[in-house]
């Protein structure tokens, strides 16, 4: 029997018997950060190759998002969209101008920007495109991940996800994930919207096929549906590119971002699209109380801002290169498959030497912060301040981990 508990086992004790058990995190309690860096309550130093699911693209307190959102506490965080502010026309202008769109619509979280595109499709589906009142149709992709929200998780193929959620949102029609025929098939007079992911993240970073993008966009022009692309995670530098839609060359309809736009510090999300697209909202039909709030658009302009030199988009290309070579030197030696784009990996391990939740907390042993997808799959998404060495780290201590379990 141990004697006395250690300051980590009491603060996950507290946490524990304080909150909803509505998520199962991994033993480590983080009490400071920088950079691709955490320190937890014991002062073990960790490498953070999660990066809260891209919401940390630029790096834990990044100095220039740090610096924007210090001084705006010091003017006014939040007037609500009763009034204006001094920061809502600059933020929008420059995020749609990244974008190369008209317009933006703010909300907080990713689920809300997710909640917002679909009535944003289904309004534009009964007033533009003419479908019938109450029977609009959004095709979405097996696999996917678009939040938590009830309508959200009506179209999940996650049991996990939906069991006793019921009754569901009605309105979509759910089709294999990089099946551009599937989705011509699927689309018929009622349908206003094709939502995907460019990658899906938490299915394990699953890249679509080669073309499958700019299939989906040929398909949407022709038939006159919505390409909502959902780039809450693939977007704003990750994969190398400020969307990862560009790798095909694909721009969507509407752009839904989230994580990386508040910079880390604070829920920032948006919908981006042409005005014949966003121009169907008008007052009172939409909103939030947080939507757009002077603190988070200081945030998100220190992002748009970080994003429009490009050199966040370079590093992660040149970052991601050396991350998936140093990786494939592990296939065969203990992982099946590696998959991905940019600074962003999905690792399959062989399921019989260990799951993604053994391999993510034996890396906790050795001082790398992953998180397992699903099953045997762990996800790699370092902050994009990351260096080489860090990257060598990382992966030096994977092969570690595979090779004690006798890979
Ligand atoms: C995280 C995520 C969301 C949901 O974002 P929240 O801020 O957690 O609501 C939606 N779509 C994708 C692709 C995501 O990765």
């Amino acid at each position: 029997m141990t004697t006395h508990a250690t300051r980590t086992d009491d603060a996950i004790a507290l946490a524990e018997r304080s909150t909803a058990h509505n998520y199962h995190p991994l033993p480590v309690v983080v009490t400071e950060a920088e950079g691709a860096w955490v320190t937890d309550v014991e002062g073990r130093r960790y490498l953070d190759f999660l990066a809260a699911y891209s919401a940390v693209n630029f790096g834990h307190r990044n100095p220039e998002i740090v610096a924007a959102v210090k001084a705006q506490l010091d003017r006014v965080t939040l007037t609500s969209r009763a009034f204006h502010h001094d920061l809502l026309g600059p933020f929008a202008r420059e995020l749609a101008d990244l974008a190369g769109k008209h317009l933006v619509l703010p909300m907080n979280t990713g689920a809300e920007a997710v909640e917002t595109g679909l009535k944003v499709a289904r309004k534009w589906g009964y007033e533009v495109k003419g479908v019938p009142a109450d029977r609009a149709t959004v095709i979405v992709a097996e696999g996917n991940f678009h939040g938590r929200t009830i309508s959200v998780v009506s179209f999940s193929t996650d049991p996990v996800a939906r069991t006793h959620f019921g009754p569901f949102t009605p309105g979509f029609e759910v089709v294999p994930y990089g099946d551009a025929t599937a989705i011509a098939d699927a689309i018929d007079e009622t349908t206003v919207a094709v939502l995907v992911e460019p990658i899906q993240g938490e299915s394990g970073v699953v890249v679509p096929p080669a073309g499958y993008l700019s299939q989906v966009r040929q398909l949407c022009d022709a038939r006159q549906v919505l390409f909502v692309a959902d780039e809450i995670q693939s977007g704003l530098g990750r994969t190398g590119t400020t969307f990862a839609c560009e790798h095909e060359g694909v721009v969507p309809d509407l752009y839904l971002l989230g994580k990386a736009l508040g910079g880390g510090v604070v829920p920032v999300s948006a919908v981006v699209g042409n005005r014949d697209v966003l121009g169907v909202i008008h007052p009172g039909e939409h909103g939030s109380t947080f939507g757009g709030n002077p603190l988070a658009c200081a945030a998100g302009r220190a992002v748009v801002a970080m994003l429009s030199t490009g050199h966040w988009q370079r590093a992660a290309a040149e970052l991601g290169e050396h991350l998936h070579s140093r990786l494939s030197e592990l296939v065969g030696r203990g992982v099946v498959g590696v998959r991905g784009r940019g600074l962003w990996a999905g690792v399959d391990i062989d399921p019989a030497l260990m799951t993604g939740r053994e391999a993510s907390e034996a890396l906790i042993g050795e001082g790398i912060l992953v998180k397992d997808t699903h099953g045997s799959t762990i996800r790699l998404a370092p902050p994009l301040v990351v260096t080489r060495d860090e990257i060598d780290l990382a992966v030096d201590a994977l092969g570690r981990v595979l090779s004690a379990r006798g890979a």
